[in-house]
């Protein structure tokens, strides 16, 4: 049974996102979604829990996918929900040295239980980001290609 952890702030959860959950799936047992607390950032769309509903809510049907949230640190979420490795989605090669550092700490402060997988978005995706999505619904344009449907819904939501 191999797990792993895909962790990040899914403010909102995008079709990128989903690309890279969709392609986790397809190459491990269970791919653990963790919507944990980024010290970085303070502008949440949706709390925590709305988060947490919007994801569980889009793979009700899929049970290779399971959804945690905490105030966490990802390598401690990893090791505590029996996962291999963490996934994290690459979107170009302004990700890249960051997303280095972050493999290469998780996997010493874990004493090398922890490793990191970098996938890759497909071509249509691989650019959006959720702060792109809220920057774009702001101005009114059409996000549809970039967040689902039930996603959009619960965005259009906020506004009344
Ligand atoms: P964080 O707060 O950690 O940046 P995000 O929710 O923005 O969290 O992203 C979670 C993970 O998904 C990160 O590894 C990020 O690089 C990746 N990701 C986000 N959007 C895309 C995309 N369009 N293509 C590939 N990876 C993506």
């Amino acid at each position: 049974m191999i797990r792993v952890l895909y962790p990040g702030s899914f403010d909102p959860i995008t079709k990128g996102h989903m690309n890279i959950i969709n392609q986790a799936c397809d190459m491990f047992d269970e791919v653990v979604v963790a919507i944990l607390v980024n010290p970085g950032k303070k502008n949440y769309m949706f709390n925590i829990d709305e988060r947490e509903e919007i994801i569980k809510e889009l793979y009700k049907n899929n049970p290779k996918v399971k959804v945690v949230k905490g105030n966490v640190a990802a390598v401690d979420t990893a090791l505590n929900e029996d996962c291999v490795a963490i996934v994290r989605g690459l979107r170009g090669l302004s990700d890249y040295d960051f997303e280095v550092q972050l493999a290469k700490v998780n996997r010493d402060i874990s004493d090398g239980k922890i490793n990191t997988v970098c996938l890759f978005a497909d071509e249509e995706y691989q650019f959006i980001s959720s702060s792109m999505v809220k920057e774009v619904f702001k101005i009114d344009k059409d996000i549809s290609k970039y967040v689902d449907k039930s996603v959009h819904e619960k965005m259009k939501m906020l506004r009344k």
